[in-house]
């Protein structure tokens, strides 16, 4: 299947995308001990079996769990949310993993990735570090290393991300996937939001359309140029004429930026 189609079907197997555990109760929102935070996981195996195992170990342990179970579903997750770690098979029914973790490093996709592969030669786990994931696990494996490895992937983000991104008027909650302006809670879809947050990240910094469309469409094909321009026109309607000022600067021929 050639890449763009994969990532147009990727929207499609988007449905796939199975959440577990949201938000499990107020224990799942303290990580570490004292702190509110919620640690997203995505698994992205095809094995049902192995994938319950893994998702039953990281929700006891008060992580929220997301399933992908083939590379458009992972794709289509990533795309939607950020995650703060990745557990990655690499035999997927629609592709490798391999080329998943090359492309997300490709786009800047920062997230831990750790390999779970029955791909246990040295070569293997040297060209799975070399592409960008941050540990490598041989199948069959335990449950406990696996966990172990896990929570030693948490210590080292040394940045955690925020949960919340204010910038002016504007504050998102990632969490809770709201957004809200002057306290006022603001409708967003789901890619709306996600376009939001690219620039909440990058408050005052130039988004290039390709860097923008990337991120969004996961895609650095010709994307219809004019959807993002859609896009921002109907995030501008729903942000600056309740915010009665401009909030984005179009940078002609360029790209956008949160002002
Ligand atoms: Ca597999």
């Amino acid at each position: 299947m050639e890449i763009k189609e994969a990532r147009r079907a990727g929207s499609y197997f988007g449905a796939a995308v199975v959440y577990w555990a949201a938000l499990a109760g107020p224990q799942a929102r303290r990580w570490p001990p004292g702190a509110p935070r919620v640690v997203k996981v995505l698994i992205v195996e095809d094995q049902q079996r192995l994938a319950q195992l893994l998702k039953q170990g990281l929700t006891e342990r008060s992580y929220t769990v997301a399933w992908a179970r083939s590379c458009a579903a992972a794709r289509d997750a990533l795309c939607e949310t950020s995650y703060d770690l990745i557990i990655l098979d690499l035999g997927l029914p629609d592709g490798d993993g391999l080329d998943l973790l090359r492309e997300w490093r490709k786009n800047g996709f920062k997230e831990p990735v750790l390999i779970l592969s029955a791909r246990d030669a040295v070569q293997d786990r040297v060209k799975g570090l070399d592409l960008g994931a941050d540990d490598y696990l041989s199948k069959p494996f335990s449950l406990e290393e696996l966990l172990a490895r896990v929570r030693s992937q948490l210590r080292r983000q040394s940045d955690v991300k925020e949960t919340v991104l204010e910038h002016g008027v504007l504050r998102l909650d990632l969490v809770k996937q709201a957004a809200r302006l002057n306290g006022q809670p603001v409708d967003l879809t789901r890619r709306e939001f996600a376009l939001l947050e690219i620039f909440m990240q990058n408050p005052g910094r130039i988004l290039t359309r390709t860097l923008i469309s990337e991120k969004i469409w996961a895609s650095h094909f010709d994307v219809d140029t004019n959807l993002l321009d859609v896009y921002m026109s109907r995030l501008r309607a729903k942000l600056e004429k309740p915010a009665d000022k401009p909030l984005f600067k179009t940078v002609r021929g360029v790209g956008y930026q949160l002002l």
